[in-house]
């Protein structure tokens, strides 16, 4: 028996899986194996469960053999492939501390711990191997912290979809009865120039010997794999909910009322820090669209670069971060219209809706 072969369910997602380091660039050592082989080797079982369980979703890897690739390139891979997610795949290890065992998995920031940093140093170092590695990363010295200050000016439109999934990950790790060491923001090259959320996990101290037999067994690669597949899984399906969010007319709003003048009063002058949303210009039970262009861990000055000389620019606050949006309107058209414009400077900006002021989510909990 045939199953009738569903032609337009083609693949609608990109998926990016960097297998950290190769070639003459072994990464972290274990007593028995190099961190390159157990990176590639969980990459290709992730890989291989994407493929095998996910239809509609197309997996490219940077390497699929022992070979060397410098930084940028793994990006450039992601970019050139218009990816919708980079994942990169690391084992960490920690001098003179092998007790010390766990997963964490690395989101693009400043680092706000030694520990942190330490991690950024040990994984950026790889463009160390890379020939003209001082102009091609303009002069940056992955051992030196000054050169760090350039992350804290990045632009982060991703931040938020990346720290959902690194949390996501970390969730699934504790299935494999590893230590949640947490998802942390750190100065990593590798994710600085990738157009899309990404993030980078480390599956456990290669200076831990327990963990270092765990990591290079079938067993505990299968089920790190597992891990990052089902959080990968889950953070599809809510990026599947919000393209649908994007692309039916919104239902829940019968009869919108005249549009009321869109722009708050407070946000038109452009020397006042943008304003949070007031439940004033949000009509009772109407949905207010607004389109979130960029997320930070601080708060930005009205006149801020990251802005791209857009006037304002509001935010709200969640979960610690501060999340700016552009354009409001209750009609849905009308912000898709304006979402289409600012994409060519904000990539990756999504519409989100207000409710009473408060942000609504689709897929809430
Ligand atoms: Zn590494």
């Amino acid at each position: 028996m045939s199953l009738p072969v569903l032609r337009a369910e083609e693949k609608n997602f990109t998926v990016v899986i960097d297998a950290g380091h190769g070639g003459k660039d072994s990464g972290a050592k274990g007593r028995t194996i190099y961190e390159k082989a157990i990176n590639l080797s969980v990459a290709i079982k992730l890989g291989n469960l994407i493929a095998e369980n996910q239809d509609r979703v197309k997996v490219i890897y940077t390497r699929k053999t022992d070979r060397f690739i410098g930084l940028d390139e793994r990006a450039n891979i992601a970019n050139h492939n218009k990816a919708d997610l980079f994942i990169s795949i690391h084992a960490n290890a920690i001098k003179n501390a092998s007790h010390i065992s766990g997963t964490e998995t690395f989101t693009l920031g400043l680092a706000n711990s030694k520990e942190n940093q330490e991690v950024a140093k040990r994984e950026n170092s790889a463009i160390l191997l890379e020939d003209n590695y001082l102009q091609k990363y303009e002069g940056f010295d992955p051992n030196s912290t000054e050169s760090y200050i350039i992350f804290e000016f990045m632009q982060n439109t991703h931040m938020e979809q990346s720290i959902n999934l690194a949390s996501r990950i970390q969730k699934a790790f504790k299935g494999t009865k590893r230590n949640d060491r947490g998802v942390k923001q750190a100065g990593l090259l590798v994710l600085r120039k990738t157009s899309m959320p990404s993030v980078l996990v480390e599956l456990g101290f290669l200076t831990n010997s327990e963990e270092e037999r765990f990591m290079k067994s079938a067993d505990g690669q299968n089920k790190l794999a597992k891990a990052i597949y089902d959080a990968f899984v889950a953070y599809k399906h809510e990026y599947d909910k919000r393209q649908n969010v994007a692309a039916t007319p919104a239902r829940k709003v019968t009869s919108p009322p005249k549009d009321s003048p869109t722009k708050a009063p407070a946000s038109t002058t452009a020397s006042a820090a943008p304003k949070t949303t007031t439940t004033t210009q949000a009509k009772k039970n109407v949905l207010l669209y607004k389109i979130q262009i960029l997320t930070s861990e601080k708060k930005l000055p009205a006149n801020s670069k990251q802005f791209k000389g857009y006037k304002n620019v509001s935010f709200y606050e969640e979960n610690g971060l501060y999340k700016y949006t552009y354009g409001e309107s209750t009609d849905l058209t009308t912000i898709k219209a304006t979402h289409k414009k600012i994409q060519k400077d904000f990539k990756g900006a999504f519409i989100i809706a207000f409710k009473d002021g408060k942000r609504v989510r689709q897929n809430s909990k």
